[in-house]
């Protein structure tokens, strides 16, 4: 049930990253060297916003643990820009990620994303579901946990 909910959020959150790595990518696409052959040209589009993909999924995927993903993206594809558009890649990647990462931060503050935070599984008198802390490694709280024993037991 707990683990369906999770699954639930982390799809609605990679759609959300997909808007992000959209609005990167549109807002450094035009950037990407225009000396090259068109067929080069149009690979560096493909890999930039896989690129982005890539890094939106990641931070999606790992937002406590992605150090710095605005340089990760910016090291990955700086390539394909030409030196002069570099600067102003640099500070798109920067604005976009960021803009990303706060989105994240809120989800987190609002509760949205608490893998971390497990809640008993037992349902109160009144209905509702129980809002205490588990005990370690169990799915109930102190005092519901004889509805632990009694699963195990059937
Ligand atoms: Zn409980």
């Amino acid at each position: 049930m707990r683990d369906t909910v999770i699954e639930e959020y982390a799809a609605q959150l990679q759609a959300c990253m997909y808007q992000y790595s959209r609005a990167i990518y549109r807002s450094i696409k035009d950037l990407i060297d225009p000396y090259v052959a068109p067929d080069i040209h149009l690979e560096y589009r493909r890999a930039v916003l896989e690129q982005c993909e890539q890094t939106m999924e990641r931070l999606a995927r790992d937002p406590l643990y992605f150090a710095k993903p605005d340089r990760a993206l910016f090291q990955d594809i700086r390539r394909y820009f030409p030196i002069t558009a570099q600067a102003e890649v640099a500070w798109a990647v920067k604005e976009g990620v960021a803009a990303a990462v706060g989105f994240i931060a809120e989800q987190i503050e609002a509760g949205a994303l608490d893998g971390g935070v497990a809640r008993c599984r037992a349902t109160t008198r009144k209905g509702k579901p129980c809002q205490r802390t588990p005990l370690p490694d169990r799915d109930y709280c102190p005092s519901h946990q004889h509805l632990e024993r009694s699963q195990v037991a059937a």
